[in-house]
């Protein structure tokens, strides 16, 4: 695998966390996720941190251009020299411009963007079936890994709860946000090239091997 950048993308539920933390295990290249970096940056309240706090104490959005310095500024750690993953960005067309020209500037090439793409039933099935334990925080659900018995956590008995926004409903406008906001990100990536479906509805570890190995072609 040459030096690289990727992006991976995928819909809520499609476990594009899971596939990009196997990823930067087996190549030893960090994973980056904005959520936290920008959580750290307002946590050692650096000038683009406290713009980011300020914003996200009055409701507002994060300005792009906050992020997009916080990101550089990750990229430009000594642990991204041989590849990264980006997890959770870009999420708009003017993100994907930045990164392009960010790579293009520090002479790398483009990204791989890699998108998992998971069957929307499934995705429904794998989001309205979670059901957390109140306990201790054990994940099941009700279709793929259900306890042993109904509503009750196998490990300590504690009940079982659904998220509040876990709902059909919910969940449906989740994923409709989600492919609108990503679909102009895919064609952007599929006009250069540079996009690479990955069928994510097979398990986990079916997902990852196979993106292994087409990695280690690439
Ligand atoms: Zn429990």
């Amino acid at each position: 695998m040459r030096a690289h950048a990727m992006i991976f993308l995928g819909a809520p539920g499609a476990g594009k966390g899971t596939q990009a933390r196997e990823v930067a295990k087996h190549f030893g290249i960090p994973q980056i996720s904005t959520g936290d970096i920008l959580r750290d940056a307002v946590k050692r309240q650096t000038p683009q941190g406290l713009v980011a706090k300020a914003k996200m104490e009055s409701g507002g959005l994060v300005p792009d251009e906050v992020v997009c310095g916080i990101v550089e500024g990750r990229v430009g750690q000594p642990d991204c020299q041989r590849g990264f993953i980006l997890d959770g960005f870009p999420r708009t067309l003017a993100q994907a411009e930045f990164v392009n020209q960010m790579l293009q500037a520090k002479g790398r090439g483009r990204p791989q963007v890699l998108d998992i793409e998971v069957d929307e039933d499934l995705l429904l099935k794998r989001l309205t079936g979670r059901r957390t334990c109140s306990l201790c925080g054990e994940i099941y659900n009700v279709h793929f890994n259900p306890p042993k018995v109904e509503g009750v956590c196998d490990k300590d008995g504690g009940k079982l709860l659904q998220r509040a926004d876990d709902n059909e409903a919910t969940i449906r406008q989740r994923l409709d946000a989600y492919h609108n906001q990503t679909s102009p990100l895919i064609e952007y990536y599929r006009r250069q090239g540079v996009l690479h479906d990955i069928n994510g509805n097979a398990e986990p570890e079916v997902i990852a091997k196979g993106l292994l190995e087409f990695l280690s072609q690439a």
